[in-house]
């Protein structure tokens, strides 16, 4: 009898077994909407030029690979502070938060849900309802009881306010809540401006922890415009998590480049919050890898990188967009009756569609056409060619 004889098959990844079964489809007009990564128009997945200067730079002058410290490369957290809080912003200047590089946004919150359990140990974690996987998954084996806060309308189209803030205001003082900074993943509708207010204004009411997930910073307005939201809960005197990911906005998924920031009351409390978040990483990983973390630093401190990645990144929101315009004409074009143009009104690189899940099986079963069974499709994977295709296969369905 072996160890492992007891051990039971976990389910397969919803997303990543979607892949797999994309993976071995031999329809040749096949599509995969599934995951959330941006293609160019080609199909392809975009080596950002300003990486690729980076890149160049640095195999130049080659440098040997020795341990990085515990928490990241220096000039790399300096700039995810800057971008997440602004570099000439108080809270930067006077050091009171504490940042880390973290293995891709899903590190930054591994980190922040294994020291909020520290912190916090008895607290419930609110998600949205409904929200990415992940979070559930991440602060559940954190050791957090999760619960959901709701979110989205399926009847409106849109989110549900009222709802969200009805959740927010029943919660327990002290209720870790995980807000979507920008660009909703799955249904791709954010809040508004004013909507953060009130949000904000229920958080600090109610004495809750907000974790701010920015996982596709730049991808919703522009990279100031989505991050002003920080801006809102800085202003409001409270004290946050805020998670990054460099994955999408730098299309560096394999290199696992991310963060975690907590903006603490003042800089000896973040000197001590960083020394327990550098505890959780040496007692997981140790120290982050070098490579990703070096690029993403010498772009975002470099004045000349910086503004390529400002301008290709802004060419990925532009052309998400525009896929979402068309794809609101093709599919009237190709007979859909029903009005598809809440589509334009989601942002980021998310759709919820709307379509039920026989929808979905059928999409992927007849068209080779692959998104979650939720619903959910990834925009930035349509592009000029497959449009056509993807917008009378979903007119087959409907
Ligand atoms: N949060 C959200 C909302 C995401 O969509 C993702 C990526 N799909 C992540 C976090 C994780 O990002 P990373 O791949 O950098 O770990």
């Amino acid at each position: 009898m072996s160890l492992f004889s007891a051990v039971e098959m976990a389910p397969r990844d919803p997303i990543l077994g979607l892949n797999e079964q994309f993976a071995a489809d031999t329809n040749p007009n096949k599509v995969n909407l599934g995951v959330g990564v941006y293609f160019d128009d080609n199909g392809k997945l975009p080596l950002l030029q300003c990486v690729q200067a980076a890149e160049k730079t640095m195999m130049d002058k080659p440098t040997a690979r020795g341990y990085l410290p515990i928490d990241g490369i220096a000039a790399y957290d300096a700039a995810v502070k800057g971008l997440v809080f602004g570099a000439d912003n108080e809270p930067v200047k006077s050091g009171r938060v504490a940042t880390v590089q973290a293995i891709g946004g899903t590190g930054g919150l591994k980190i922040g849900a294994d020291f909020l359990k520290k912190v916090s140990p008895t607290a419930q974690v609110l998600i949205s309802d409904p929200s990415w996987e992940n979070h559930r998954a991440l602060f559940t084996n954190a050791g957090f009881e999760v619960g959901t806060y709701a979110y989205y309308d399926a009847e409106k189209r849109g989110v549900n306010f009222d709802g969200m803030l009805a959740s927010l205001n029943a919660a327990a003082p002290g209720t870790i809540v995980v807000l979507h900074a920008c660009c909703h993943n799955p249904t791709g509708y954010d809040i508004t401006a004013a909507q953060w207010d009130q949000v904000i204004a229920a958080v600090k009411a109610k004495g809750l922890t907000p974790f701010l997930d920015m996982a596709y910073q730049g991808f919703g307005h522009g990279i100031a415009e989505d991050g002003a939201v920080i801006g809102k809960f800085v202003a409001a005197g409270l004290n946050f998590f805020v998670s990054t990911s460099f994955s999408k906005s730098f299309s560096l998924y394999g290199e696992r480049v991310g963060g975690l920031s907590v903006l603490c009351a003042d800089k000896a409390e973040a000197d001590r919050v960083l020394s327990q978040l550098k505890i959780v990483i040496r007692t997981n990983y140790s120290n982050p890898p070098t490579h990703g973390g070096a690029v993403v630093a010498a772009v975002l401190n470099n004045p000349e990188l910086r503004a390529l990645w400002e301008k290709e990144l802004g060419e990925m929101r532009v052309r998400i967009k525009a896929m979402r315009q068309t794809l609101v004409d093709g599919l009237k074009a190709a007979g859909v009756k029903q009005d598809m143009s809440f589509i334009t009104s989601q942002i980021g690189m998310f759709s919820y569609s709307g379509l039920s899940k026989d929808q979905m099986v059928r999409l992927r079963n007849e068209f080779g056409v692959y998104g979650t069974d939720t619903g959910r499709m990834c925009v930035a994977a349509l592009n000029s060619k497959n449009i056509d295709y993807v917008c009378k296969a979903i007119a087959q369905v409907v």
